[in-house]
């Protein structure tokens, strides 16, 4: 009798743009789709071509970041012609009392309408309605698959997921650590670093501190002066257990927003000589974080914690920018060693 083989099904192939949420749930997104069976391709990082194609068609008042993921999804349709689908999700909220920037809640709609788009591969994150395991389901349903099948690999990449955050608890930079989940390498830090004698803490979104092209390297431009950088993806979780209360009649609803703010007023109060300065790296455009930034401003006079906040966009220049990190970093270099004398004087108790 004839060997009956059974035929492997071709995988679907799915292109991911490297913009926006991908800097927050790529290790996420790859774990699940790859046990539905995906094959993923990515559009690379963010360069000179992808800006400009990216600004070119997006209109006027639209933030840079998403800008630049036009410029990624129109890369990806481009070179890769065969794909079966371009994975854009829809985050509406992860927890019950906050949104994600409405710019999220409507990419599918604004990629869709683009030339040439394949088919969309959705996957909706929107617990005030349905449980993430649902949208899980329906993620696997599109890919052709049953609910058992989807169940598991969402339990997979949820337990993957965990790994990759408690990596970034133990100090690992969201760069490094993402690098180690494109190529499938087990999570494990660099070799440690001399520790510099001044300690940043790092804000912003993910798209705007960790996409280091629209940024001009600004991380390495720290590093390189000897300055520790620590983000919030490195501090504990118990920061993000407490909502900050605003006043009574002013209410924050956008979630990065709010983890903003959590990890600023644990500086403020547990965590307060842990860092000697705060840089905030905010999009042109941005709605949401000119909003807080007012807020952190105020706070951060209240109690003398130096505060920079730097405004991006296509057009910033790399000069400028760097002679904003050198004399930040300059001031409270001297203002360190000047504080340090007093106190080998006694004069500070
Ligand atoms: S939060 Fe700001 S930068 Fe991010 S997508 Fe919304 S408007 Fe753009």
């Amino acid at each position: 009798m004839e060997a009956f083989e059974k035929k492997e099904l071709p995988k679907l192939k799915v292109g991911i743009p490297e913009a926006l949420h991908y800097y927050r749930y790529f290790p996420f997104w790859k774990k699940i789709l790859e046990e539905l069976g995906a094959e993923i391709v990515l559009s690379g990082p963010t360069n000179k071509n992808i800006v400009e194609e990216g600004v070119q068609q997006g209109f006027g008042e639209l933030c840079i970041p998403i800008k630049i993921y036009y410029g990624h999804v129109l890369k990806l349709f481009r070179e890769y012609p065969d794909l079966d689908f371009i994975f854009v999700p829809r985050y509406v909220s992860e927890v019950k009392d906050a949104f994600f920037c409405p710019k999220f809640i409507s990419l599918p709609d604004i990629v869709k309408i683009l030339p040439n788009c394949p088919k969309i591969l959705n996957f909706e994150v929107n617990v005030k309605e349905f449980p993430i395991r649902t949208a899980a389901i329906e993620l696997g349903k599109q890919l052709g698959k049953g609910q058992t099948r989807s169940l598991e690999a969402y339990n997979t990449a949820k337990k993957y997921f965990k790994e990759y955050h408690d990596f970034l608890r133990d100090g690992a930079q969201v760069n490094h650590a993402l690098r180690l989940v494109k190529r499938d390498l087990p999570f494990k830090l660099p070799k440690k670093q001399k520790k510099g004698d001044i300690r940043f803490l790092l804000l912003g979104h993910g798209y705007n501190i960790f996409d280091t092209y629209i940024n001009l390297d600004f991380q390495k431009k720290l590093t390189d002066q000897g300055i520790d950088v620590i983000t919030i993806e490195n501090l504990p979780k118990k920061v993000f257990k407490i909502p900050v209360i605003i006043n009574k009649k002013l209410r924050n609803y956008w979630i990065h927003e709010e983890e903003i703010l959590q990890s600023i007023r644990y500086f403020f109060t547990e965590g307060k000589d842990e860092i000697d300065g705060v840089i905030f790296l905010i999009s042109f455009a941005c709605g949401p974080d000119s909003i807080i930034s007012e807020l952190i401003m105020r706070d951060m006079k209240v109690v003398g914690l130096p505060f920079l906040e730097i405004i991006m966009d296509e057009h910033s220049g790399e000069a400028g920018l760097l002679t904003r990190i050198e004399s930040f970093t300059e001031m409270i270099s001297r203002k360190k060693k000047k504080l340090q004398g007093e106190l080998g004087k006694g004069k500070v108790s």
